[in-house]
């Protein structure tokens, strides 16, 4: 059977995605681009924004439209977050668990032909266990090493969807590793909920699985998704400052410039720490990239905050800004919060911290013309190729090259969103 599947969100719905994919490949289905006609669909739904909600349910609509007869399975964040969801079509509705169960669960709908709806209200404890050799049409694969959050931020749903901390078993995880490089994969991204907080349910930590990890021969460069700046802790500079597999790139989120405003997100920092912990990691990796995410438009923001939070940015100098208007998530804190601002003032925000993020972004790009770089190739086109340095600089190489090769480069001239670059012959 012909399986098309959709994924909506972050690198670990991609994941499980990838993982998906893989044990219906095994059982002999046949994956295949999602706008065909296929005889099931998968959507693996995101409910991070308002926009992700909808998206997701365009997606699950367009699936039913391409063919009425198919098998439509739904699932992922929107649908746990939504368990009384409910779309003429769908066959199939699975929360954030029971993902690794897909092929258990169309077998049991082929023969009884009856609709299931396999949602649980019960917080989820254990790690669901996956392991991937392949990351398909990728050149960097992605590793789920982590789940679930308990920080709570009032702006956030993740924690009501994607349940307590756990992590994946220590063993398993550098298996997995070894897996991946042996079949070519020359980047791993690991990635989670809460990344940063890996291995706190299994009396280890992040540290310690970085130090085994850097330790993989075949492993070239090791990139870290996204962590929180409470968790970058000594240990982990440590790491840091001592090995360059792990990619000279942060993505570390401070989602607002005011202490005012990150108070009320309930963030686990305020400004000073924030500024301190940045100014630590520079002086280990002086030209790392560090990029972020900052929700504008948060309830209470007055316009004042809103400035600070340009000057932060500013004063910081991240590589890049991931800019979201504030969008209400149903049964968080801040939901109920007083002075909720209009969406034309939260856009006008975004627009303008845009701007800030790409003026920022090509300082940053400009600090590497004439210098000499190491180029993952990833993806060539007719006459070029684009590849990612350690530092996420997106690198346009003026030749046709093959994919998943280290290169060096001099980079001559910044030309957004790309850095141009000739290969160093
Ligand atoms: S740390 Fe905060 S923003 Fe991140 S997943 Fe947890 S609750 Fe959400």
């Amino acid at each position: 059977m012909k399986v098309g599947i959709y994924t909506l969100g972050c690198k670990v719905n991609m994941y499980e995605s990838e993982f998906v994919a893989n044990e219906l490949k095994k059982n002999g289905y046949e994956i295949k681009v999602f706008d065909d006609i296929c005889d099931i669909y998968i959507i693996n739904t995101c409910s991070v924004t308002n926009t992700s909600d909808n998206k997701s349910k365009k997606i699950i609509r367009n699936a039913i439209k391409r063919n009425k007869d198919a098998c439509v399975v739904a699932m992922g964040c929107f649908i746990e977050a939504n368990q009384d969801y409910k779309e003429d079509g769908v066959d199939i509705y699975l929360g954030t668990k029971d993902k690794s169960k897909i092929v258990e669960l169309l077998d049991e709908y082929f023969k009884n032909k009856e609709n299931i709806r396999d949602l649980t209200k019960e917080e989820q404890k254990e790690f669901e266990d996956m392991f991937i050799t392949t990351f398909e049409g990728r050149t960097r694969a992605f590793i789920k090493i982590q789940d679930g959050c308990r920080n709570f931020c009032s702006f956030c749903i993740i924690p009501y969807v994607r349940g307590a901390c756990r992590s994946k078993d220590f063993n398993k995880v550098i298996d997995e590793v070894k897996e991946l490089t042996k079949n070519g994969y020359r980047e791993i991204v690991l990635t989670g909920i809460h990344t940063g907080n890996y291995g706190v349910d299994l009396k280890t930590n992040f540290a310690n699985l970085l130090e085994e990890l850097v330790k993989i021969n075949d492993l070239k460069r090791l990139r870290i998704s996204s962590i929180e700046i409470t968790e970058l802790n000594d240990k982990v500079l440590k790491i840091l400052k001592e090995n360059d597999k792990i990619a000279n790139h942060l993505h570390i989120p401070l989602q607002a410039g005011s202490d005012k405003i990150l108070k009320s997100m309930n963030r686990k920092y305020d400004l000073e720490y924030f500024k301190n912990k940045i100014k630590e990691i520079r002086k280990i990796r002086p030209d790392i990239s560090i990029s972020t995410d900052i929700i504008v438009g948060f309830p209470g923001e007055a316009e004042k905050d809103f400035e600070e939070t340009i000057k932060t940015a500013r004063e910081i100098g991240f590589s890049k800004m991931h800019v979201f208007p504030y969008s209400v998530r149903k049964g968080t804190k801040a939901e109920k919060m007083d002075g909720h601002l209009d969406n034309s003032v939260k856009k006008e925000r975004a627009r303008r911290l845009i701007e800030v993020s790409k003026e920022l972004e090509i300082d940053y790009m400009n600090n590497f013309v004439g210098k000499e770089v190491e180029v993952l190739t990833e993806n060539a086109k007719d006459g070029y190729t684009l590849g990612h340095t350690s530092n996420f600089l997106l690198v346009k190489l003026n030749k046709k090259l093959d994919n998943d090769k280290f290169v060096n480069v001099k980079l001559k001239k910044v030309e957004y969103p790309y850095i141009l670059g000739d290969i160093d012959e």
